[in-house]
């Protein structure tokens, strides 16, 4: 880099949302749009779904592997996600893509989002939400990767997820994916200092 050329200072996206409101396919459109913008791969002891790849969607550890990486302080946010498997944002990679100056995002449930607003109040909170509740519950259906009893539990979270948007600094709501993935490459690539929460 020449030294005329201003640095620039990239600041960690956090995006959360309700369940089924498409944060992982927003996310994989962002991917699409740009390249360059880094997405953080999450651990999970959740088993993968069909055609689901290791270290591409998930690192998929058991809960041996889980219990290290949280003792090791390896773990920049975890929780246990609708009462079944544990998923976590592995610390060093978000600090490494950061350190390298790349647009980086990670896509995690609301109580991950909450302790990064802790841990990193710099970041910038960003909620994804349904155009509606009926469109959210279509979606869920929709998907039918979920056992009936697995849905009614998650949309018993969503409706308490869906009231925390306030604790967010932007809000983007999911009505056409390629909009929102937009929407969130145009947020990561604002300055810093331009940033709606500062
Ligand atoms: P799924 O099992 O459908 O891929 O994801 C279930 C939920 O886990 C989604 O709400 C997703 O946002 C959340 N999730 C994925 N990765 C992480 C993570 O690293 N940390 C936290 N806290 N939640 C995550």
């Amino acid at each position: 880099m020449s030294p005329a050329e201003p640095v620039r200072r990239t600041r960690l996206l956090v995006l959360a949302g309700p369940t089924a409101v498409g944060k992982g396919t927003v996310a994989a459109a962002v991917r699409e749009l740009h390249p360059d913008v880094w997405i953080s791969v999450s651990a999970t002891t959740r088993s993968p779904r069909p055609g689901e790849v290791d270290g591409v969607h998930y690192r998929f550890v058991d809960d041996a592997q889980f219990d290290r990486l949280v003792a090791a302080g390896e773990m920049l946010e975890w929780a246990v996600v609708h009462g079944a498997a544990r998923y976590g944002t592995p610390r060093g990679p978000v600090e490494e893509a950061l350190g390298a100056g790349r647009p980086s995002m990670l896509e995690i449930d609301l109580q991950g989002a909450r302790q990064v607003r802790t841990t990193m109040p710099d970041a910038l909170f960003v909620f994804l939400k349904p155009p509606s509740w009926d469109e959210l519950v279509r979606r869920l259906v929709g998907r039918g990767t979920e056992t009936p009893e697995e849905r009614e539990r998650r949309l018993v979270t969503a409706r308490e997820e869906l009231a925390a948007e306030p604790e967010f600094d932007v809000t983007i709501v999911n009505h056409e994916v390629h909009s929102a993935a937009h929407d969130l490459v145009t947020l990561m690539m604002l300055d810093p200092s331009d940033h709606p929460n500062d």
